[in-house]
């Protein structure tokens, strides 16, 4: 390519010069031609002159020798002198002129004066000739001739200026071409020049295009190198064209570059194979104990750091070993080869599984929440899917294999447990598992085990608490800053036919994550939305609102929406006295969503409440995108408003920054009247708490509301 780039600089060397050659050359044959027409017009113009003063001198002599002899001074011998020397004079003179006539260069300019000048000079010649033929005869006549021969003298000056002018008009035309063509030539050179250079710089151009397209090719292609990250040998279309169509430099750096490619794929083989060997079982192909312990530490600091629980589950076969001693070793690894695979196909290809060892494998969970209990829940669940795929039995060669496996479970992420802790204990819950009779999954922790056992047992009870009608709405009053009952909040509780009333605390969790919640917070619409339509129509309580809380889960429900549009319907209330509750999580989990949920609902003049204000991540910022009506402040911050500063600056800070915003403040859990005195005088308008009055069946609500 290089030696591309010589040919252009080459080509316009060679032509610059050849235009200068070709320019000076022309300039200079041009110009001598015109040199040499000018010397030979300024010969004639001269000659010319010398004509004249030769004629002139002839005149003079003849005109002298008159004179003399007309005094009878001229003597006979210096009269025939004289004649000899006019004769001779005129002679010469008239082969001159006849030179002079015949010449090309008067024949070009102007024949006709030029034969008339010959004439001119011929008649001057005979006159002259006769008055010196006659002097000495008679001076009087030779006076006569040489008259005569003074008109053709002065027609013959005539002719010569007439010639001269025109040498001297051709030599002015002359002049003027060559200046002209000159110019033209000069503006040509130019031309020709400016097409020639543009021509080679556009060469230029396209070449230096070229390279630089090859040598963007190779810088793309050495980034790809670069980044190889497998041992697969990519494809370089542009440097594998550059290697087999270019034989200069290019090619050989292509070249180059092609065996660079192949050395660091070859080079991550060797990685990856040395990888593989060093934290992978090769019988498996899942990452062997090294590379769990590695992950596993991770795993911890990662769930230390974004408090998220995570869990270990570890698991062997229950009658692995009696499958190994009675078939043979061999049978025994297909067993664990197939489990591998049912294992790699259960985790989705997370890199989350490891064989720890023999017929003992690891499974990693992460991010399973910040909640004890719901980690606990989901790693049951975990566990029960993986007992399931794992309790199906094993072919091989034909045979049918049945071995359940034993799961041992530790939560991780709360405390600075160690990696080698951590396997230990879920071993040891494994052990436990496999003591309590095998096919079964144990935590570690016995008090995690009885949450599990009880989360399980009220998500079956739950079921039947919706169709058995053990479900009840309490309602607990809302005032406001007169102390008048402003409205109500309904709180759901729960008949136990054994354990009496349970809290939603205890319920909520467990039915938004089965799911039951949507059907339970209908219900909870339903009646809500019946008792608001009974209070309006009285006329003592037709002013109260209610608040429903509605969870994440129900309020993500496609048909939300109309549900509560039907509800509101089949009801006949005035919507407007209707408020949604709602928690930063649930709206945060889908902003966008849950603000056009909000909109739709706002149409149908249901009111929004932000419950628990002030436990979340809540900036004012994103408080004014939001369609809300209330906000209300948790009774984490009412609790302590009296004793703690802190609080009270912050409760201050949420209601200016309410009022600032038009949104109305309600605060919960008020237990004191200093509280509520407090609440007051930095401005809250609303009051909940046991001081107003606890939360209670609607016939104790109505009988106490009679009190406000
Ligand atoms: P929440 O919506 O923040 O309800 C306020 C909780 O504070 C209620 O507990 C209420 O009984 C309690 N409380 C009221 N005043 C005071 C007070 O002065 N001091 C103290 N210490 N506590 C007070 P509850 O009824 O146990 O409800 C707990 C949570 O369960 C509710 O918190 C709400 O998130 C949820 N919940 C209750 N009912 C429903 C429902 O119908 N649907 C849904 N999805 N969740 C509900
Ligand atoms: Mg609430
Ligand atoms: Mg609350």
């Amino acid at each position: 390519m290089l030696f591309l780039t010589f040919w252009p600089v080459l080509l316009l060397v060679i032509f610059e010069v050849a235009i200068s050659y070709w320019s000076l050359s022309t300039i200079n044959t041009q110009s001598t031609a015109t040199h040499n027409q000018q010397l030979q017009d300024l010969a004639v113009v001269q000659q010319a002159a010398l004509f004249s003063q030769d004629i002139g001198g002839v005149h003079q002599k003849v005109s002298e020798a008159i004179n003399q002899a007309q005094d009878a001074k001229l003597s006979e011998v210096k009269l025939y002198i004289l004649h000899t020397e006019v004769v001779d004079t005129l002679a010469l003179l008239g082969e001159q002129v006849d030179s002079l006539v015949n010449s090309e260069l008067l024949r070009e300019v102007n024949h006709g004066s030029v034969l008339r000048l010959q004439q001119a000079f011929e008649g001057y010649r005979r006159f002259i000739i006769m008055a010196t033929d006659i002097i000495a005869i008679d001076p009087n006549v030779a006076q006569d001739y040489v008259q005569q021969a003074q008109v053709n003298f002065v027609q013959f000056s005539v002719y010569i200026q007439r010639i001269t002018y025109l040498l001297s008009q051709r030599a002015q035309v002359r002049t003027e071409q060559e200046f002209a063509s000159q110019q033209q030539f000069f503006y040509g050179v130019v031309v020709a020049g400016l097409v020639g250079l543009s021509s080679v710089l556009l060469i230029i151009l396209v070449i230096s295009g070229l390279i630089s397209r090859k040598i963007l090719h190779i810088a793309d292609a050495l980034s790809i190198v670069a980044n190889m990250q497998d041992n697969k040998k990519i494809a370089l279309p542009h440097i594998e064209k550059m290697q087999a169509t270019d034989g200069g430099e290019f090619g050989r750096i292509a070249g180059a570059l092609l065996g660079f490619r192949d050395a660091v794929a070859r080079r991550k083989q060797a990685e990856a194979e040395a990888f593989q060997l060093a934290f992978y079982d090769p019988l498996t192909q899942l990452p062997n104990r090294r590379l769990l312990l590695e992950r596993l530490q991770l795993s911890l600091s990662m769930s230390t750091r974004n408090k998220q629980l995570g869990a270990l589950l570890y698991f062997d076969l229950d009658n692995f070993k009696a499958i190994n001693d009675a078939q043979g070793h061999q049978t025994g690894d297909l067993v664990l080869v197939e489990l591998a695979e049912r294992l790699g196909k259960w985790a989705e290809g997370t890199d989350h599984i490891a064989r720890a060892g023999g017929d003992e494998f690891v499974v990693t969970l992460e991010s399973l929440g910040m909640d004890k209990a719901q980690a606990a829940s989901r790693a049951e669940q975990a566990a029960e899917s993986l007992r399931e795929v794992l309790n199906k039995p094993y072919k091989i060669h034909d045979t049918r294999y049945f071995s359940s496996p034993s799961i041992g479970v530790v939560l991780f992420g709360e405390s600075e447990d160690s990696v080698d802790e951590l396997l230990k204990q879920a071993e040891t819950a494994m052990y436990s598992a496999k003591s309590n009779g095998r096919n079964q999954m144990r935590f570690y922790d016995p008090l995690m085990q009885q949450v599990i056992l009880e989360r399980a047992r009220i998500e079956s009870e739950l079921r039947d608490a919706i169709v058995n009608n053990q479900l009840q709405l309490f309602y607990q009053v809302q005032v406001d800053q007169s102390g008048r009952a402003s409205g109500a909040e309904a709180l759901i509780r729960w008949h136990h036919p054994e354990k009496g009333l349970v809290s939603p605390a205890e319920f909520i969790p467990i039915a938004e994550e089965t799911g039951q919640i949507v059907a339970m917070g209908e219900w909870v619409l339903i009646t809500a939305c019946q008792q608001l339509s009974r209070w309006q129509q009285q006329s003592e309580t037709a002013h109260l609102t209610l608040s429903v809380n509605v969870s994440a889960r129900q309020f993500k429900e496609q048909g939300f929406v109309q549900q509560l549009a039907d509800i509101i319907s089949q009801s006949a209330i005035r919507p407007q006295y209707l408020k949604i509750e709602l928690t930063e999580s649930t709206i945060l989990d889908n902003v966008e969503d849950a603000i056009e949920k909000m909109k739709q609902l706002r149409q149908l003049s249901v009111k929004f409440s932000l419950d628990d204000f002030g436990t979340g991540y809540s900036s004012l910022q994103y408080l004014k995108r939001l369609p809300l009506d209330q906000i209300k402040i948790d009774q984490s911050f009412v609790r302590d408003i009296v004793d703690d500063p802190d609080d009270a600056i912050i409760v201050q800070t949420i209601i200016a920054m309410s009022h600032a915003l038009g949104i109305e403040v309600i605060a919960e859990g008020v237990e004191t009247p200093e509280q509520a005195a407090l609440l007051a005088q930095k401005g809250c308008g609303f009051y909940q708490g046991y001081y107003f009055g606890k939360p209670s069946p609607i016939h104790e609500f109505d009988k106490a509301l009679s009190k406000f």
